[in-house]
């Protein structure tokens, strides 16, 4: 084997072992457990304009609509005062020109074009109509001119990323669907030629530029598929499109998880809405084809996963991000749902955007005058909203419970689906098996959002931009999340593509509980609980065991605010600000180690790009091959003091009481089934909890017991050890 070729191999199987801390020769793309959509592409038997969004026959509906609502109306106003509508014409750059220039010119040309075909069908004055098409037509006519093809999209963050392709490509096919009818043959056929050449452009190269399946091939993918619909009657649409949807496929089995969760988190979820939405409705109105039911899982995690003010967590590369699921609605009005017992699809997102707190995204906008899409210069969003707003949809908040459990990895405890409730309570558990693309070392990491506030939270993506090396250094460590590191390190997958295990699920409407399992690269692993008492408060249970003695760290971040507090006590005192109200997380946390101790530490947390500061943290620490830690959580509003909680240790056993007015909480944690005592309690489950109210035991639960005894009262006897939650 020559030297280069060597090297070349030995520099692939660095970039994967990279991905997961693990060795591999290259990632898996196929086994994970993500979704298709039919790849045999299909076209109608006559190229129809326009088509993509409406018809003809629809363009007075879709003019009507405008006064049919305060949503509508908004959007009606973003979109007929649109700056796309009324700007010049911008001069052709050329390649030398700085890239800002040349990314600027083609998305603002791509947006001009679809915002003013689309304009075409909104007016009934001739005059106006007439200059529409003009607009249209000449903007169409200078498409893809400058140096688009002299530049090579792989060029690392160049001005024609092929991400930016699929965008521009899926705004000028809307264009010329929209002012076909009104083209005369030259200038149609001059155009055709045009959009004809990038559709080839991309069908030949996109996996010369992206040979992974991550969002840099699924969105020109989805940008190619729909200009293939725009142009259905040209002899290489059908490969096109059979292109695209295999493209696409790639992304959707290995990015999404079979119940619809997007593993290169909230942001790049977004960012690929951008281009799939536009297809997906595309492909339906062309070619009859209906991939919102490939898709409805993703709708409904969409929904499951916000905290109660409507955002996405800021896990993996992301921000929070809103959820825009409003777009997809009008799909989904016939579509069943789990998150409601009679409701369809629709009424759920549509009451899932409407209780969206757009504030801090409507801040950061006039702030930096880009938008929450990631692709400002490049999305018609405003334009995308209006075309897809059913006012007709009522919002309908879910029924079914609010706490949710989803295999993919994921599990949200919370105690309503109300937004705006300060006795609201969220924690996101995460344990998603990692893709190869934007990952964090966060698993059996969680976040809290309590007291319409955002509470103990993942460090967050970057400071501003991805290529920040400090992303790398701090963001994406395991140091920036709420984890158990052991020697260092994050637990990790099980094997690649599989699911951290999760088991004993528990969802009463008195106590919520699961636990993770997760093994450590260098050996040994955690099994982190998560116990949600009375719905109030949240109790975090890990049992760290390795073959040797090590170093077990629980990291606790509670977001942004000021720390205080001793021994094992610490509380965050948050102040109103754009991420909610003023308001406390209080928090206790005991190890089982001889050596236990917590340090106070220093670490950045963005919620939201350029946002960035340094806030106080903890690491509670401790050495051996066998040790628990138990963490407890109380969210409170301003003002308001925590619970008394107090420990007792007995080696690897601790029980932890929390006393709050006339409710006394007891739990046990050990790392083995051996029997534990206490002057309340007796029990050999590795997990239990007793509620006390006005002295009288009301509610338990064990976790792998035979036997739960309360001042020598058995409330529990098996032969078999068993999980269980119980009111008495
Ligand atoms: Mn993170």
């Amino acid at each position: 084997m020559s030297t280069l070729k060597t090297l070349f191999i030995a520099a692939l199987i660095f970039a994967a072992s990279n991905a997961y801390g693990q060795q591999k020769s290259s990632p898996n793309y196929e086994s994970y457990s993500g979704f298709t959509c039919d790849p045999v592409p299909k076209l109608p038997a006559n190229e129809t304009h326009p088509s993509l969004w409406f018809t003809a026959d629809q363009a007075a509906a879709m003019r009507a609509k405008k006064d049919q609502d305060k949503q509508a109306a908004k959007l009606w106003k973003q979109v007929s005062e649109s700056q796309f509508l009324t700007m010049d014409l911008l001069p052709e750059p050329s390649a030398s020109d700085d890239k800002k220039v040349i990314h600027q010119y083609y998305g603002y040309m791509a947006q001009a074009a679809k915002y003013s075909g689309f304009m075409i069908w909104m007016t009934e004055d001739d005059d106006k109509k007439q200059k529409l098409i003009d607009r249209t037509t000449a903007l169409l006519e200078r498409a893809y001119d400058g140096p688009v093809y002299e530049l090579d999209p792989k060029q690392k963050s160049g001005p024609t990323d092929e991400i930016y392709l699929g965008s521009w490509l899926q705004n000028y096919g809307a264009a010329y669907d929209f002012v076909q009818p009104f083209l005369a043959e030259e200038k149609d056929k001059a155009i055709r030629a045009r959009l004809v050449k990038q559709c080839d452009y991309l069908a030949k190269n996109i996996y010369k530029w992206t040979s992974r399946p991550h969002n840099h091939l699924s969105k020109p993918a989805w940008g190619l598929g729909s200009c293939a619909l725009a142009l259905s009657e040209e002899k290489d649409a059908i490969s096109w499109l059979g292109v695209a949807l295999t493209a696409a496929n790639e992304n959707t089995k290995y990015f999404f998880s079979g119940d619809g969760i997007y593993r290169e988190g909230s942001h790049y979820l977004g960012f690929s809405w951008t281009n799939f939405l536009p297809f997906m409705v595309n492909y339906k109105n062309v070619s009859g084809v209906n991939q919102f039911e490939d898709y409805k899982p993703v709708m409904e995690w969409g929904v499951a996963v916000r905290n109660s003010k409507g955002w996405l967590p800021n896990i993996e590369d992301s921000f929070i991000r809103p959820f825009p699921g409003h777009m997809a609605a009008y799909m989904y009005k016939d579509t069943k749902t789990s998150l409601h017992s009679s409701a369809p699809l629709s009424e759920v997102l549509m009451w899932a955007w409407n209780t969206t707190e757009m504030k801090p995204f409507e801040e950061y906008t006039e702030r930096t005058t880009y938008n929450w899409t990631g692709a400002t210069w490049d999305y018609t969003l405003p334009l995308d909203e209006y075309l897809t707003y059913d006012p007709s949809i009522k919002s309908t908040i879910p029924d079914s419970s609010p706490t949710v459990f989803l295999d993919g990895g994921q599990s949200m405890f919370r105690n309503t689906w109300k937004s705006g409730d300060a006795s609201g309570r969220y924690l996101l558990f995460q344990g998603v098996a990692e893709a190869d693309n934007h990952e964090h070392y966060e698993h059996l990491s969680f976040i809290i959002s309590a007291e319409n506030q955002m509470m103990a939270s993942d460090g967050g993506y970057t400071r501003k931009g991805y290529g920040e090396k400090f992303r790398t250094e701090w963001y994406k460590q395991a140091i920036a999340h709420n984890v158990v590191t052991f020697n260092g390190e994050a637990p990790v997958d099980p094997a690649e593509n599989v699911t951290p295990v999760s088991r004993y699920r528990i969802d009463t409407d008195f106590f919520d509980f699961e636990e993770k399992e997760a093994p450590y690269p260098g050996g040994g692993k955690l099994r982190r609980a998560i116990a949600f008492p009375g719905e109030t408060y949240f109790v975090v249970a890990d049992i760290v065991s390795a073959p040797n003695s090590g170093q077990a760290v629980a990291i606790l971040h509670g977001g942004r605010a000021p720390m205080s507090g001793e021994g094992n006590y610490r509380v965050w005192n948050y102040e109103d600000d754009t991420y909610g109200a003023a308001a406390h997380l209080h928090a206790w946390t005991f190890g089982s180690a001889a050596d236990f101790k917590i340090e106070n530490a220093q670490g950045e947390v963005t919620y939201l790009k350029g946002d960035y500061a340094v806030f106080p943290y903890t690491k509670a620490i401790g050495n051996g091959d066998e040790q628990v830690i138990l963490q407890v959580l109380v969210p409170c509003g301003a003002g308001k003091g925590g619970p008394r909680v107090s420990s007792v240790k007995n080696g690897n056993q601790i029980v932890v009481t929390v006393e709050d007015q006339n409710i006394t909480d007891t739990f046990v944690l050990q790392p083995s089934n051996v029997t534990a005592k206490s002057d309340l309690v007796e029990t050999d489950a590795s997990f239990a909890w007793i509620r006390q109210e006005v002295g009288k035991v009301s509610k338990y639960f064990v976790r792998e017991a035979t036997m739960l005894k309360a001042n020598g009262t058995v409330l529990m006897q098996s032969d078999k050890p068993k999980t269980e939650a119980k009111e008495r």
